[in-house]
């Protein structure tokens, strides 16, 4: 034990280094910390999954691990919709055998 134990890590600060996280330039200390944090918080999984695979399509789709700053604002921008609509009980597509249409002209 070697750190603060009264500094818990919190979901916002979570959210808010994720990319340093992800991009792992963080210090293995805070770097384990924060993977401590998003083992146990389930809406962090959910939002760090989100992040990782927005960075695996990046780097899949343009060849490099940047991710551009309009995709960060627009992953950015659904983090705080899940977080905002998360706790809510507004979505529940899950009934019978009802799939979307998958025609959708872009
Ligand atoms: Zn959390």
């Amino acid at each position: 034990m070697s750190g603060d134990p009264s500094r818990p890590t919190d979901c916002s600060e979570v959210l808010g280094h994720l990319y340093e996280y992800l991009d792992k330039e963080m210090p293995d200390v805070d770097s384990a910390k924060f993977q401590e944090h998003i083992e146990e918080c389930r809406p962090c999984l959910a939002e760090y999954g989100l992040e990782e695979s927005v960075k695996k399509l990046v780097k899949r789709c343009c060849g490099h691990d940047e991710v551009p700053a309009d995709l960060r604002a627009k992953v950015l921008d659904r983090i705080d919709l899940i977080r905002g609509t998360g706790a809510g009980s507004g979505q529940a597509p899950a009934g019978g055998g009802t799939a979307p249409p998958a025609a959708t002209a872009d």
